[in-house]
């Protein structure tokens, strides 16, 4: 009798077992992911309902066809081709004609904060090679003319620039290869997907369920992932630009990779982060580092006339604000300094 008794909870445990077993058999993944290192980080998705998993070849050619054509450390890149023939005309593709044609505009918008022609300076620091040092003044002084953006003409494929000038696509390469990739996703009739590709996120339809994507902010500094709060959305690209991605330091002092083309010194304005919402991923990535770089004030400036984007600052005193179309998609984490700004 005593033996029964003590049989009761094992088979108990046995029965719960075998129905967990059963039931996660039954479970299957209707989605499909991929990782891959490119761009000089990590990019990530997850397609629901794709057909077939060759949409991963697809994306993945997509991303690797981005990188020969903008990587900058690539030698054999067409920027690099580019760069190295600045001071000749230069035929390029359709495709980076239009990527230098859409930076100049934004160039124009933003006054210069957005600058894609800030490489000699970006090598001057060692961003480019990660072998850093702060460079004198009188060297930055030397090289911002060459940095000048108004001199870059494009007239239909043909870029001229001035001689020793270089250009680095950076603040718009990810932005640009998101939207390349959704472009692919939707003309295969996906509607529910979620890409990170190296931190700039782009939601895809809702959940499958109907729902809308959950997406932290960072908290910048954080090392435990602590989020700033948590944007309910979808359909919507999200780009982060902040001081706290790639940094050095030199003598106490932190020196960060988003530069203010004006001085050739990493923008320094009380901010740490600026994350841009927009259903243009280009726009996001671009903008997310020229208002970086303009400062919470002259930002908020551009967004009243913009339209069609949100904007999330972090100040360098962790206070947050943002716009007041996020208002009902965007909790801020308890307990955290928050305002909302209108139009
Ligand atoms: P990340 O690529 O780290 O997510 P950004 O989109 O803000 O962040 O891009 C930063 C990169 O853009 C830098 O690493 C550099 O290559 C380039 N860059 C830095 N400052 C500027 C600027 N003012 N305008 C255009 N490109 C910049
Ligand atoms: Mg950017």
């Amino acid at each position: 009798m005593r033996t029964v008794k003590y049989m009761w909870p094992l088979i108990a445990c046995l029965i719960l077992c075998m129905t967990l077993l059963c039931g996660c058999a039954l479970i299957q993944k209707d989605y499909q992911s991929y990782e891959m290192y490119s761009m000089d980080t990590i990019m990530s998705w997850k397609v629901w309902d794709a057909s077939d998993s060759s949409i991963h070849e697809d994306l993945k050619s997509i991303i690797l066809e981005a990188e020969q054509m903008l990587s900058v450390t690539n030698q054999n890149s067409e920027a690099s081709n580019m760069n190295r023939e600045s001071g000749t005309p230069f035929e390029a593709s359709d495709a980076l004609a239009g990527i230098i044609k859409r930076s100049l505009t934004f160039a124009e918008e933003t006054d210069g904060a957005l600058n894609v022609a800030l490489y000699p300076i970006l090598r001057a620091w060692g961003f480019t090679t990660e072998n850093y040092s702060v460079p004198g003044q009188e060297y930055l002084q030397e090289l911002l003319p060459y940095t000048d953006w108004t001199r870059i003409q494009v007239e239909g494929n043909l870029v001229t620039m001035q001689d020793g000038m270089a250009l680095d696509f950076g603040a718009v390469g990810k932005g640009y290869v998101t939207d390349v990739c959704v472009d692919l996703l939707k003309e295969k009739g996906i509607t529910s997907a979620r890409l990170d590709l190296g931190g700039n996120i782009y939601t895809l339809g809702t959940k499958k369920d109907g729902t809308l994507w959950n997406i932290g902010v960072k908290m910048p500094f954080e090392t435990n992932n602590e989020l700033a709060g948590i944007l309910k959305i979808q359909d919507t690209a999200v780009v982060t630009s902040g001081n706290y991605q790639r940094y050095f330091e030199q003598d106490g002092k932190l020196y960060h990779h988003i530069f203010d083309s004006k001085t050739g010194y990493p923008a320094d304005n009380g901010l740490y982060s600026v994350t841009i919402l927009s259903q243009d991923a280009f726009e996001a990535d671009a903008l997310s580092t020229a208002y970086f770089v303009m400062g919470q004030e002259a930002a908020e400036e551009d967004w009243r006339q913009r339209g069609g984007i949100e904007v999330i600052w972090i100040t360098s005193d962790y206070k947050i604000y943002y716009t007041e179309g996020l208002k009902d998609c965007f909790t801020v984490t308890e307990g955290l300094d928050s305002e909302m700004v209108i139009r």
